[in-house]
């Protein structure tokens, strides 16, 4: 059995050691002979990777393990980039969500002004990742999470149409975990799904277990009252509070189940309202997940010891090792992936960059047919897929109107004079980072 080679892009990344915990785990169905970490922050990244050597040494001697902020060094003789960089870091998320927030519009990492600002600053940085794979491992496929994945996405179609990037998103999966235990079954893949949209924009039309029954009327009346909130779930506030407000979203098209990013595009003032300016999911990320895992690997760093590891797989972890199977095994799994629309829904722009149900096997995903969509779920994508698309343009150019009209056009931005003073802030803050925009 063949054995495969793994850089992780953005191997400081608080989701590594996850990721490194899955591929432990199922070393019997997907063995792998070498996993490198590469980050452009070596401090960073050495804090993981120092304890990443650790759980390799006692759990798999036999894998060679690299650290490196040498792009020769991490990328050459590999099968799977798995990229999930930030480009800013936290600083700049930072930045991202209390701009607008300023101004009483929505802060949030991928949505609105601070997804479109995040956008800005991923493209180049997701580029450079698919360039270094190309130079160093023509034949590698590169699996992408860093976001915002639709703005990654339209950029990766119109700058590397020939490359060999999937962009992926974990929500979906995380909300078909939720929809599996609401129907007595255990994972996101025991179910079959229906589906359509933008990354963070999109629709369920139909879940079903493996045996081809319709699981909707089962959860239906649960997902009404209580959204995707389950019982016993040790959550942070504000995921509480999102997987919550899925049953109002829901309310509005009671024949489709939503992602949860439909919030902040259909209760937008609502959701405005209740951001504290001054502590945002940055804030929460950096006290819990950043905290937990920094000090985690630090302690097993340490102590040169696995006893008592907190580190788990977890749905990211097992969607990006299970889409690396299926390429790796041309298993022809059918899986959720950000791919261009092309048909896949028959009443949408043929070029948008389409998150819908695809069958994976070693030559990448082929999309199922979606059918056509109803007239309000296209009316909404219409619109943000034109901002998304506006986005790329203002990168490409480097159009500060363009990047205005982006602002201007998102569901979240109440007029052009607000995004203006939004978008003002927000070159200033992303000195460095944005092209200069003329
Ligand atoms: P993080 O800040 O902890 O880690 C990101 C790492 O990327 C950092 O170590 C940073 O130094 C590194 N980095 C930044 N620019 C780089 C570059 N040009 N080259 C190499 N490395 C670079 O972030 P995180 O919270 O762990 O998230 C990582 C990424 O995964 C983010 O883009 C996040 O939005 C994304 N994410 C996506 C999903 C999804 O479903 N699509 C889910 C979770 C996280």
């Amino acid at each position: 059995m063949k054995k495969f080679s793994i850089v992780i892009a953005g191997g400081g990344s608080t989701y590594t050691p996850g990721i490194v915990m899955t591929l432990l785990k199922h070393l019997d169905r997907f063995p792998i002979r070498q996993l490198k970490l590469y980050d452009n922050d070596g401090a960073r990244q050495k804090v993981i990777a120092d304890a990443c050597e650790v759980i390799l040494r006692e759990k798999a001697p036999d894998i060679n393990f690299v650290a490196t902020t040498d792009p020769e060094e991490g990328f050459t003789d590999v099968d799977f980039v798995m990229a999930q960089i930030r480009v800013g870091k936290y600083a700049m998320r930072d930045k991202d969500e209390k701009i607008p927030l300023k101004y009483g519009v929505i802060g949030q990492e991928t949505c609105g002004p601070g997804g479109i600002a995040y956008g800005l600053r991923s493209i180049g940085g997701v580029l450079e990742i698919a360039n270094y794979m190309e130079k160093y491992s023509p034949n590698a496929w590169m699996l992408n999470y860093s976001n915002p994945a639709s703005i990654v996405a339209e950029a990766t179609r119109r700058l590397k149409p020939n490359s060999k990037i999937l962009n992926i998103c974990d929500m979906p999966v995380g909300i078909q975990e939720r929809m599996a235990k609401l129907a007595g079954l255990n994972y996101y893949n025991d179910l079959e799904v229906r589906y359509f949209g933008l990354n963070h924009f999109g629709w369920w039309t139909a879940v079903r277990d493996k045996q081809g029954n319709d699981l909707m009327p089962k959860i239906r009346d649960y997902i009404a009252e209580h959204g995707y909130l389950l019982p016993g779930m040790n959550e942070e506030p504000s995921w509480k509070a999102t997987f919550g407000m899925a049953k109002n979203t829901f309310a509005l098209d009671p024949d489709r189940f939503p992602n949860t990013y439909l919030q902040y595009y259909l209760y937008t003032k609502f959701e405005a309202e209740h951001m504290d300016p001054n502590h945002t999911r940055t804030d929460e990320v950096r006290e819990g997940r950043e905290k937990f895992v920094f000090s985690e690997c630090r302690r097993i760093a340490k102590s040169q010891s696995i006893e008592g590891l907190k580190f788990e797989p977890d749905d990211h972890s097992n969607y990006i090792v299970d889409l690396s199977r299926a390429i790796a095994y041309n298993t022809h799994e059918r899986m959720l992936v950000i791919v261009e629309n092309n048909g896949a829904v028959a009443n949408f722009e043929p070029t948008a960059m389409v998150e819908v149900p695809c069958i994976v096997g070693a030559n990448g995903p082929e999309r199922l047919a979606m059918g056509d969509i109803p007239r309000f779920q296209k009316g909404l994508l219409e619109q943000q897929v034109a901002v998304e698309k506006l986005a790329v343009d203002a990168w490409v150019e480097h159009s500060y109107l363009k990047l205005w009209q982006a602002l201007t056009l998102s569901h979240t931005v109440p007029d052009a004079a607000v995004a203006k003073k939004i978008l003002d802030d927000l070159v200033e803050a992303n000195k460095g980072f944005w092209p200069e925009l003329k």
